[in-house]
């Protein structure tokens, strides 16, 4: 039976809705908040990629976070091309009035209401009786109706909650007036065939599952939110929540990349369609990382550095005479292209915005300026200007829109014969600042400058170096962690000096503080 939807209409039988909590758990999990400017980019981003559903924040746990969701409804949310602009709630009244506020603006909008159905969730966390649960699933649905005809309902550890509760709570949000169901593994604890089973169970048990659309969402903690994304959809889901680079709370979401590229690839045993336009996947990965300061690792799917690197020399003479030989998928169609351009010193601007482009990166003609004039100054001082070195300074340059903290410049003096003196400027809030320091070695008096000239009680916890490509004359890309009441943030950095990059990492760490300190923990944020 054909779903009809207030925000999609008649759905087709084989498509899957994508909704995309890059913003919201991804957001939310240690070391990954976004300020305002990140997030709208990010948002642009994501609807160029074509997610139908952007679960833009989570308006009640701060200030901030209601500012953005709001902040994106008025804009991404106006496009012809936006996707339903959804912001989350617990139960209460306050949250879900405060959701419907946020996203009021938005051509197409959602309120995502939650709450914990499991009986460890029931008695310590909300020391809530059952039936008081299910009163707050009606109540919370048909108020968030008031706001939007597109309500979703989450069963917050839903895979944990016993079969009979779960499908009385599913009954009781359908008949309230939700218009999605989505039944969270919030925990990562569920195996594929839990996922089958579970959805089995709604759709034929529950009166009205056939009208709505299920949804599924899921944590990796065992290393299996796409292999139960994939189960949840062979068990009739038509909604797949997941995240960019599988960022997310402890070990995150179901990639959205690996989910997308697993139905396309295998489209004979997952035959179902989707609106995600691929080619764009690399590129909002890239963007996610520069912002967050977290590179995925090498081996990552679909958008790892080594994804589609043959290096065994039999796998190589393969790719090269039938690439099919190794390679299930095109590179390009996520992204990857052909590298062939070599940058250097006698490299123009308009080639170096050629360059960025196939590198995924478009940036305003501001950020062009500062990124080409550092290009210009490591093109001086390196000979051969790689796609990694690319990357890393325009990483360096992006993220660091909109920062209160900006470094200037740095001048040292160090060695074996006298302490290390550092003399460092800073522009904090618009005004530059100096400070000369000292210090047992350079790192040291170039952290203690940034201490003289913004004070702060951050403790360092973590200072890596590494390099970007090799040889000597390789930049630096140096990574500092923070820690202040008990909330950690790193910092990135890249230079071809490595006290600069390590000054311009420690300047990050402490912007991305400065954003953290702004919100309040929200009790209980999960789903
Ligand atoms: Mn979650």
């Amino acid at each position: 039976m054909s779903i009809t939807h207030p925000s999609f209409g008649t759905l087709a039988d084989d498509r899957i809705i994508i909704f995309d909590t890059t913003l919201r758990d991804g957001e939310q999990s240690p070391g990954f908040s976004m300020n305002l400017h990140e997030k709208i980019r990010m948002a642009e981003a994501l609807t160029e990629l074509g997610v139908d559903v952007m679960e833009a924040g989570f308006p009640i746990a701060s200030p901030g976070d209601y500012e953005s969701v709001k902040a994106i409804a008025e804009s991404v949310g106006q496009r012809d091309d936006s996707p339903v602009i959804c912001g989350l709630a617990r139960s209460g009244r306050e949250d879900i009035t405060r959701a419907g506020d946020a996203v009021r603006a938005a051509k197409r909008k959602r309120i995502h209401s939650f709450i914990s159905t499991s009986p460890l969730h029931m008695k310590y966390k909300l020391r809530m009786e059952p039936e008081e649960v299910l009163q707050a699933v009606s109540d919370s649905v048909t108020l968030a109706r008031d706001f939007t005809d597109d309500v979703e309902w989450s069963a917050e550890d839903g895979t944990r909650t016993d079969p009979d509760f779960l499908c009385r709570c599913v009954e009781a949000a359908i008949k309230a007036g939700a218009t999605t169901i989505n039944i969270p593994d919030t925990v990562g604890y569920a195996l594929p065939e839990d996922m089958e089973r579970i959805f089995t169970m709604v759709r034929t048990r529950v009166p009205g599952a056939d009208a709505v659309v299920l949804s599924t969402h899921n944590h990796n903690d065992l290393g299996l939110a796409v292999a139960n994304t994939l189960a949840a959809i062979r068990a009739g889901v038509r909604q797949v929540e997941s995240t960019i680079n599988g960022i997310g709370e402890r070990a995150g979401n179901a990639s959205l990349e690996e989910a997308v590229m697993a139905i396309r690839t295998r489209n004979d045993a997952v035959p179902f369609k989707n609106n995600i336009k691929t080619p764009n996947i690399l590129r909002v990965s890239r963007m996610l990382a520069a912002i967050t300061g977290f590179d995925v690792q090498p081996n990552k799917a679909i958008v790892g550095r080594n994804a589609f690197a043959h290096e065994a020399g039999i796998h190589q003479d393969g790719v090269l005479k039938h690439a099919g030989t190794y390679e299930i998928m095109l590179p390009e169609s996520v992204g990857w292209q052909k590298s062939s351009l070599v940058m250097g010193k006698h490299s123009g601007r308009a080639a170096f915005r050629d360059k960025l482009r196939t590198l995924g990166y478009e940036i305003g003609d501001n950020k062009l300026n500062d990124a080409f004039r550092r290009f210009k100054d490591l093109a001086d001082r390196k000979k051969v200007v790689f796609d990694e070195d690319l990357v890393a300074l325009v990483d360096d340059e992006v993220m660091r829109d909109h920062e209160r903290i900006r470094f200037i410049s740095l001048d040292l003096h160090a060695g074996s014969k006298h302490p290390a003196r550092a003399e460092l400027e800073l522009e904090v809030d618009g005004q530059i600042k100096a400070a000369h320091s000292t210090g047992n070695g350079p790192v040291d008096a170039t952290f203690n400058a940034i201490q003289a000239i913004f004070p702060h009680t951050a403790n360092l916890v973590l200072f890596s170096v590494g390099a970007v490509t090799e040889g000597t004359d390789a930049q630096a890309k140096t990574t500092v962690r923070l820690e202040e009441n008990g909330k950690m943030v790193d910092g990135q950095g890249a230079d071809a000096d490595t006290i600069v990059a390590s000054a311009r990492a420690y300047v990050h760490a402490l912007n991305k503080l400065l954003v953290k300190r702004l919100r309040t923990e929200p009790a209980a944020l999960s789903a």
